[in-house]
This record gives C-alpha cells, sequence and structure tokens, in this order.
C-alpha cells in the first residue's frame, strides 16, 4: 500500500473498525514509514481531543433515545437518519484531514 492509501485508513485504524486483511497491511507499512507513523500521531491527538470535547451519551439516555425515535418513527425514517449520520461522519472526517493537510502546509483553511 502506497502513504495515500494508509492515510485514508487511519481514523478506521485507530477505531478498530478495519478488516483484519486491511489492518495487518496497514501495521506492516506503519512498521516502516515514518512519515506514515507521524500521520498516524496526528490522528490519535485528534481523536483524543474530540473525544475530550464529546463525550459519550450515558447508556441510559442513548436507550431512552433509541426507544423514543422508534416509537415516533418508521424503520425507513430511522435508515434514512443512520445514513444521514454516517455521511456527517465521514464529512466530518473529510474536514479533520483537510485542516491537519492545511495546518501541515501552512495554508489558511478555505484556500
Ligand atoms: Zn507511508
Amino acid at each position: 500500500m502506497r502513504c495515500e492509501e494508509i492515510a485514508m485508513l487511519l481514523p478506521e485504524l485507530l477505531g478498530g473498525s478495519l478488516d483484519a486483511h486491511a489492518e495487518a497491511e496497514a501495521l506492516d507499512h506503519l512498521a516502516c514509514c515514518a512519515a506514515c507513523r507521524s500521520e498516524l500521531a496526528l490522528w490519535s491527538r485528534v481523536k483524543a481531543v474530540a473525544a475530550a470535547q464529546a463525550p459519550p451519551l450515558p447508556p441510559v439516555i442513548r436507550r431512552r433515545v433509541g426507544s423514543a425515535l422508534r416509537r415516533q418513527t418508521g424503520s425507513a425514517s430511522l435508515r434514512t437518519a443512520a445514513s444521514m449520520l454516517r455521511d456527517t461522519a465521514l464529512i466530518t472526517q473529510k474536514t479533520i484531514r483537510l485542516s491537519l493537510l492545511c495546518a501541515r502546509s501552512g495554508l489558511p483553511e478555505g484556500a
């Protein structure tokens, strides 16, 4: 795998959601690529900051919100909401990545 390909996998690697094959390839690459290890360290800091700023909801609140949503909406609406959440997470991930790239290159964001 090339560095650009590894870079796209780092958030998932940190989140533990890569499949075993992709994880093994990423770890092999990281073992011999200082640039990607540096990128992984950056993602790790981003993840730590994000976790500190948005602590997870307590399980009892998540259960109540989930059951309220199920009562008030059909399963199609829930699927749409889940899909929108996934899209939002992807956009957030790409925005953070772009911000990191801008910060490293010295460009102002949006330039
Ligand atoms: Zn690399």
